[in-house]
């Protein structure tokens, strides 16, 4: 086999194994070979570190990935690529892959199994059609790691590393915010894959805190409050408070009142302490 990041060794381990790309598991492939070893370098995989990727594909980042960390363990959901993974990433004896998909994964029992006491990283090129699941499962569940690097869409990176308070963030920033910071890596073009997407890429890092920057007495309706802010954003948040959560409009005055929120604000303009304190204020209504 030759180098597993060039192009036509690419084509000729999915032409020995005739696979077909399915685009309802997200199946782009990197075919950039400048891409795995600087996604690799900057997970922080190295000697005594843990890798958990999500979707190998034939393994052109896991092998970056295995030839630094200690160990790297694989979910990948598409058991066709089980015999391709067992060739390509023949020469490491520190690579496991496991066959499953990893929203139905227990993660904390295989990092526990998996990686002892070791620090873990996150390091994939996610199925975009799972971006944002995948994201706020490895967050929620507060798994024990360190930091996450993903290639998502380019959108969704812009998205995710906006800052709050600008018209650039959403939901999506304020949720990832109150676990991590997220920094944006490098953009990655279609047609660095195989078959090329309609749109670009970025790879981005969220190094997660260890624990949460702002204090929220229930995560519940934090995350509700969040979310519903933003369901309407061109609304104030008075009325988008009151048009998606079950207080009345009297208990959101109040509650944005006693947390020092203008109730005529946009939930673009607010910061991750301003959503802490509403959901606070209204988690002490009865
Ligand atoms: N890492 C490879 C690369 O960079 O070339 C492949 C990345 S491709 C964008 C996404 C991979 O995730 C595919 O191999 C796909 O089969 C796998 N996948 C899709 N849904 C999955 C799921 N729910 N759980 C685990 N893997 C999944």
């Amino acid at each position: 086999m030759g180098k597993l990041s060039d192009i036509g060794t690419i084509k000729e381990i999915l032409t020995k194994y005739g696979f077909s790309f399915l685009k309802s598991l997200g199946q782009n492939f990197l075919i950039n070979p400048s891409v795995c070893p600087r996604m690799a370098e900057m997970s922080g995989a190295k000697e005594g570190v843990g890798v958990l990727e999500v979707g190998p594909g034939i393994g052109v980042l896991t092998y970056e990935l295995a030839k630094r960390a200690e160990k790297v363990v694989s979910v990948e959901l598409d058991k066709r690529l089980l015999p391709v993974l067992d060739e390509t990433l023949a020469e490491f004896d520190n690579v496991k892959i496991i066959n499953g998909d990893v929203l139905k994964t227990d993660l904390h029992r295989l990092i526990e199994d998996e990686f002892g006491g070791m620090e873990v990283v996150v390091c994939a090129n996610l199925p975009y059609y799972i971006t944002s699941p995948v994201i706020m499962k490895l967050l929620e569940e507060k798994l024990p790691v360190s930091s996450i690097t993903v290639m998502v869409q380019k959108e969704a990176a812009e998205r995710i590393c906006a800052q709050l308070g600008t018209r650039q963030s959403g939901a999506v920033t304020a949720a990832i915010n109150y676990y991590a910071s997220a920094e944006m890596l490098f953009k990655v073009s279609a047609g660095s894959f195989m078959p090329a997407p309609k749109v670009d890429s970025a790879v981005i890092r969220l190094n997660v805190y260890s624990k949460p920057t702002v204090s929220v007495d229930n995560e519940e309706i934090f995350f509700k409050v969040i979310k519903a802010a933003f369901a309407q954003r061109r609304k104030t948040l008075l009325n988008t408070l009151s048009n998606s959560m079950s207080y009345s409009k009297a208990q959101i005055t109040e509650a944005l009142r006693s947390s020092s929120v203008d109730p005529t604000a946009r939930a673009e303009q607010l910061k991750l302490e301003d959503f802490a304190r509403i959901s606070n204020e209204l988690a002490s209504i009865d």
